[in-house]
């Protein structure tokens, strides 16, 4: 079977009192999270040893970076490497976020290097991708997220995309309050493992979790979740919010 994931991605926000508080108001609810599920916590390069301190004897809940170097180590100031990341103990790394893509001009051929890397130190990666609005307009959509995939992913083994974690992340929902509807979500995540499938069968394809992000709140999540091919989410503006989070975190399958 494969997990379900619930992923924070607090981005660019809290301070570290801020986000141990929200830690803690989020265990102050009651939260179910069963054998099979995940939560992980995209928190920012800071803090974490501290989140991922406050989680230890939290079974299932993991800590996110949400970047990394594409550069094994060096004179890259200002860069956070890989080895770094898993030298503190950091589960997961958020990769190819379209901010990322967008602001600091990331391109598929470097994000291909990044999951390399996250492999070469047994970290997990969260590869993002998905379409901008013009591109859903022209109906190009699946066409585009298949490029992505192939320009960054392919080059991996059948072992290393077993179990991977795919989010899918129509632009033009992040942020914006607008939710691709469960059956625009449902249809390109069965794209998305059509797309793995035919490079690496089958079998390897359904053990992906691909998780959904854009907009994803307590209020839509059952029912974006309860889709066949969506394995979870990843939330940006409501994992800000405890009880949001933490109902998320309640609606997966
Ligand atoms: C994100 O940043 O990955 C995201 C999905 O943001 P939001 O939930 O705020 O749309």
């Amino acid at each position: 079977m494969r997990k379900q994931i619930a992923a924070a991605n607090w981005k660019m926000n809290l301070t570290i009192g801020q986000a141990e508080k929200l830690i803690d108001d989020i265990f102050k609810i009651p939260v179910s999270v069963k054998h099979g599920q995940e939560v992980v916590f995209g928190v920012p390069f800071p803090y974490l040893t501290t989140i991922k301190n406050k989680l230890v004897g939290k079974e299932h809940f993991l800590v996110a970076a949400q970047n990394c170097s594409d550069k094994k180590s060096g004179a890259y100031t200002g860069e956070t490497s890989v080895e770094m990341l898993h030298s503190i103990g950091t589960d997961y790394i958020i990769i190819g976020h379209s901010e990322r893509r967008e602001y600091f001009n990331e391109t598929n051929a470097q994000l291909a290097e990044k999951v390399l890397l996250a492999f070469t130190y047994k970290l997990k990666p969260i590869f993002c991708c998905g379409e901008a609005l013009a591109i859903r307009e022209a109906g190009t959509q699946n066409a585009f997220v298949e490029t992505q995939l192939k320009e960054s992913l392919f080059n991996l083994s059948a072992e290393q995309i077993t179990n991977f974690v795919i989010a899918y992340e129509p632009i033009w929902a992040i942020g914006t309050g607008k939710t691709a509807s469960s059956a625009q979500a449902q249809e390109m995540h069965a794209h998305i493992r059509r797309v793995l499938a035919s490079h690496y069968g089958n079998d390897v394809a359904n053990t992906v979790s691909i998780l959904y992000g854009g907009s994803v709140k307590a209020a839509n999540a059952k029912e974006i979740f309860g889709q066949p091919d969506v394995d979870g989410g990843l939330v940006g503006g409501a994992s800000l919010i405890a009880e949001e989070f933490a109902a998320i975190i309640n609606s997966l399958k």
